[in-house]
This record gives structure tokens, C-alpha cells and sequence, in this order.
């Protein structure tokens, strides 16, 4: 590939951050719980003339808010077993079709989390992820305080690695979307709402159903504050 070059010619070895505010923006959403209310918030409508293939159960709802060109995307309901498409595959791929169709500025992967007591987290706190990785590929290099894999339980072996590296919160997409939105070089957020504890005495899903709606709420007002936030600024002054 040809060296990248700034309007004068000269080579520049970085992507450049655009100098004009944000004006796209993806949401990317792994549950129809938790994109509803956001929907609502934004006062976004469904798209029926899809951008994604033909036949997916992708959905997307986009508007404008203030400034914003607001989508939701989210992976849908599997067509088999009628579930929310969790997990890091349908994250993915929904990721690259929505960076591909939409160009967006910034991408914004919001949702629900377990949380670790043993670092603070408490059910309804909403963190902003410093770091993500993968827990569950066994490839010994640090994980980062989002933790990442394709299960809502934890075993032992990945216990011991996500504690070991210190991680805060634990979800089954963050990484995923990160990985693609690096390799599409497009700036990523992490919202993580906790909707169950991890290192607590109850079990996860029980925990996580039990509270799912009310962290959601906590999840949509987080949510809210950062494009409030982010809305009239450039992404260098994120
Ligand atoms: N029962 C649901 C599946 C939920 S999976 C269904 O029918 O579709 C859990 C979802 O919440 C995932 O999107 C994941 O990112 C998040 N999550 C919440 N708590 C989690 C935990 N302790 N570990 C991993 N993911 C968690």
C-alpha cells in the first residue's frame, strides 16, 4: 500500500483524526433489552432499506440527535432459536458491515457486564472500559481490564487468567468489536452497565436476568451523558 500523505504531500505514518466535529456515530448493541430504551431516547426509527445483506437479522435504527447521525445496530434474534445473537461472532461481523455502509466516526459498543467485587463493581455501575482482550484464548500475553469471551459463566481456567490480569468487568463482545474496529481504524468506546457479580455468592444468569431491565436504564442514562458529551466536539477532544 502507498504511503499515507497529508494535503501538502507529506508522508504521514498515522491516520489522521478528521478536524470537524464528530458527526457519525454506531451503536453497537448485542441485546434488544438493552437497545430499546436508546432507541426511545434518541427517538430513532427502524431502517427497512437494510445496508447489510440480504436475509440477516441485523437491525438497525438510526435518527438524528442534536448533532449526531445516531445508528443502533444490533445482531438480532438468531433465526433458529429466536435468542438475542450475543457473542463475539455476530459482534464482529456486525461491526465490519456497519463500519463498511455507515463510515462512521466513532463506534460505541454499550451493554451489559458481570463486574469483579473484588475491584468495586457494584450491580447498576456503568464503566467506561480503559482496555479490552479476549480471557478465553489461551495465549499467555496481558488481558486488559474488559474482559472478553463467548460464555456468561466462568471457569476456572479463565477465572484464573482474568483475575490474574486484573480485569474489572467481563461481557462477551467488547473485544470482538475492538479488534474489528482496529483493523478498520475506526476510534471505539466501551459502556459496560453490571448487571451481576461475578465474584459473588449468585449465580450469573439468575443474577443477571434479575437486573437486567433496571441496569439497562442505569446503562441508557450513561449512554445519554456520553453523546451529550460527545456531541459539537472533534475526536481529538475526546
Ligand atoms: N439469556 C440471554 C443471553 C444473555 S448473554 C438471551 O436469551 O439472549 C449475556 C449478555 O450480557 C451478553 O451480551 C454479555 O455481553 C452480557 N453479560 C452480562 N453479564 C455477563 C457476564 N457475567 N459474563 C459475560 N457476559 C455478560
Amino acid at each position: 500500500m502507498a504511503p499515507l500523505q497529508d494535503d501538502k504531500g507529506t508522508e504521514v505514518t498515522e491516520v489522521s483524526i478528521p478536524k470537524r466535529p464528530i458527526s457519525t456515530v454506531v451503536f453497537i448493541i448485542a441485546m434488544q433489552t438493552e437497545a430499546s430504551p436508546l432507541v426511545e431516547k434518541f427517538q430513532l426509527a427502524q431502517e427497512s432499506n437494510s445496508v447489510f445483506p440480504n436475509g440477516v437479522p441485523w437491525v438497525r435504527y438510526s435518527g438524528k440527535y442534536k448533532d449526531l447521525n445516531i445508528n443502533i445496530v444490533s445482531p438480532g434474534k438468531d433465526v433458529v432459536l429466536g435468542v438475542d445473537s450475543v457473542g463475539t461472532v455476530s459482534a464482529s461481523l456486525i461491526t465490519y458491515a456497519s463500519i463498511q455502509a455507515l463510515q462512521p466516526d466513532l463506534v460505541i459498543n454499550a451493554g451489559t457486564a458481570g463486574g469483579f467485587k473484588a475491584k468495586g463493581a457494584c450491580i447498576g455501575d456503568v464503566y467506561l472500559a480503559s482496555d479490552v482482550a479476549f480471557h478465553d484464548r489461551r495465549i499467555p500475553i496481558p488481558i486488559g481490564k474488559l474482559s472478553t469471551g463467548d460464555s456468561l459463566d466462568m471457569c476456572p481456567h479463565d477465572e484464573k487468567a482474568i483475575v490474574a490480569n486484573d480485569a474489572t468487568v467481563k461481557d462477551m463482545e467488547g473485544a470482538a468489536v475492538a479488534y474489528v474496529a482496529d483493523l478498520l481504524k475506526t476510534p471505539v468506546i466501551f459502556l459496560k452497565a453490571v448487571t451481576d457479580i461475578v465474584d459473588g455468592d449468585r449465580p450469573t444468569p439468575e443474577e443477571f436476568l434479575q437486573n437486567l431491565a433496571a441496569v439497562t436504564a442505569a446503562l441508557d442514562q450513561a449512554a445519554t451523558r456520553v453523546v451529550d458529551y460527545i456531541n459539537g466536539k472533534n475526536l481529538s477532544e475526546l
